[in-house]
């Protein structure tokens, strides 16, 4: 054998070890994504530019359905350690995606500010009792968000890796040591899934959790509670110095109770969960009210043998439609919700919700006396230090409720992970863009 044949020998066997290592570190996976939402949209953003094949299986028609996510959502960015799930997400990440979402608009034109920067304000509500939690926020706006998801997904979809699914809803997903088999569907089958349908994805979650019931970590939390409204006047010093004011209360029944999503010059909106229905509120970029609302929610965590806690708001929320009327909430003004009154006429506060979808009645006839006392607490400490909140004709609706989902385990099956809201550890945008970017890592290996 001649010196030039072993130099050629040693050569190959050289470029075939480095072809190994280059496999095993770069080693191309076929992902399901399940759900196209926030979530999703930093799990696929870190991954985009990898080799490894992404199918995204969306139960929407397309993406301009308004069902799909972020678009049904108030565009509200936070950037803070006290709010929007339950992980530990480094601030500078946070900023970082925030830009991400802003880069994606058109015009870059967003409203921004802080949530308690100034310590008069932090003072003010802490002397009372209160928590305050400290945020910086940017708003979209409903209307911005459905032009921002468009432009992610045009860009995605330009990408040769990334295969789009529409009118594809998920409904059994079937984990093997070495597959994840999606549908019971022999053409789709993957190296591993990655489940990120958010709260509306209960039911799958739910099919995936009785079928490995070791999945769950925690389940016990439910907020219950009432969607307030008042005119902006009383509250337009607060709104104009941070725009969302979220605050804790520990009130005299030992329950927390907090404000969330409040919505200046906002509207207060129906929300159909198919078998009842709740209020919710949002605000718009361009068309504004003369009201602001917010809700005040009282955090119920109950133990054993209690682990149905969806069951619970459900039923809560059945019994408030059942006394409104099929489909409909319950208004009420502060004053008679107070004194266990039925409400028959309004006074100076009109409702942005639209008539069709309230009945004015007595919320204490379908919700516990305990919540009741808590929110009555609650505001009438507030009014301490904004006067006027507890005015008697401000409006009261319900049911407001908020569930959190069952808190699931990511280490359970290592070619199984759910992110964002239906992981039971986020609950808002950021935090499950974050949870998305951070599990995509785990796909990367440098
Ligand atoms: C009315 C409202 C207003 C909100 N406002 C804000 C806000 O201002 N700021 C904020 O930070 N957060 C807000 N949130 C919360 C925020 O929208 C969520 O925390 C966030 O969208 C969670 O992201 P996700 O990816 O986990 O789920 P989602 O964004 O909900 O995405 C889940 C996706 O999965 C799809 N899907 C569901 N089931 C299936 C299935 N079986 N098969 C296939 N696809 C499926 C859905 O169609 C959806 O597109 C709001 C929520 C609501 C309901």
């Amino acid at each position: 054998m001649s010196q030039n044949y072993y130099k050629l020998h040693t050569a190959l066997e050289v470029v075939a070890i480095l072809l190994i290592f280059d496999r095993l570190n770069h080693i191309i996976m076929k992902i399901a994504v399940l759900g196209f939402g926030a979530a999703a949209i930093g799990f696929i953003d870190r991954l985009k530019d990898t080799s490894h094949e992404i199918h995204v299986f969306e139960k929407s028609r397309d993406i301009y359905s308004s069902s799909i996510s972020g678009i049904r959502a108030d565009g509200k960015l936070f950037v803070s350690k006290d709010m929007g799930g339950d992980l530990d997400i480094d601030i500078d990440l946070q900023r970082e995606l925030v830009d991400f979402w802003i880069n994606k608009t058109k015009t870059q034109n967003i409203e921004k500010g802080f949530s308690f920067n100034h310590s008069n304000w932090y003072k003010r509500f802490y002397d009372y009792g209160f928590e305050p939690v400290a945020s910086e926020f940017f708003h979209l706006g409903t209307d911005q968000l459905k032009e921002v998801l468009y432009n992610i997904f045009e860009d995605f979809k330009s990408k040769s890796n990334i295969h789009f699914h529409f009118d594809e809803k998920v409904t059994d997903i079937d984990v093997q040591e070495d597959r994840v088999i999606v549908n019971n569907d022999k053409k789709h089958v993957f190296d591993s899934a990655v489940v990120s349908v958010g709260r509306s994805g209960h039911k799958l979650v739910n099919n995936v959790i009785s079928k490995y019931p070791g999945l769950v970590l925690d389940n016990t939390r439910v907020d219950l509670g009432i969607r307030y409204e008042l005119p902006d006047h009383i509250v337009d010093e607060l709104n104009k110095e941070m725009y969302e004011f979220k605050i804790k209360y520990k009130s005299k029944t030992g329950y927390m109770v907090r404000t969330f999503c409040n919505n200046p010059s906002g509207y207060v909106v129906s929300e159909n969960y198919g078998d009842f229905v709740t209020v919710n509120g949002h605000a718009k970029m361009r068309e504004k009210s003369h009201n602001t609302n917010f809700a005040v929610l009282t955090t119920v965590k109950l133990t054993q043998p209690f682990n149905d806690p969806v069951g619970y708001g459900s039923h809560i929320a059945k019994m408030a439609n059942l006394l409104a009327g099929e489909g409909k909430a319950i208004l009420q003004t502060y004053d008679h919700f107070k004194k266990s009154k039925r409400t028959k006429n309004l006074y100076r506060v009109e409702p942005t919700l639209e008539e069709k979808h309230f009945i004015m009645g007595d919320i204490n006839l379908a919700y516990p006396r305990r919540i009741i006392e808590s929110i009555i607490d609650f505001i009438d400490n507030l009014n301490e230090v904004v006067p006027g909140i507890a005015h008697p004709d401000n409006l009261v609706y319900a049911p407001e409720i908020k569930f959190y989902s069952n808190r699931l385990d990511n280490e359970k099956f290592q070619n199984l992970q759910f992110i964002g809201d239906c992981s039971g550890a986020t609950r808002s945008i950021i935090y499950a863009t974050a949870h998305g970017h951070l599990i995509a890592g785990q796909y990367l290996r440098d």
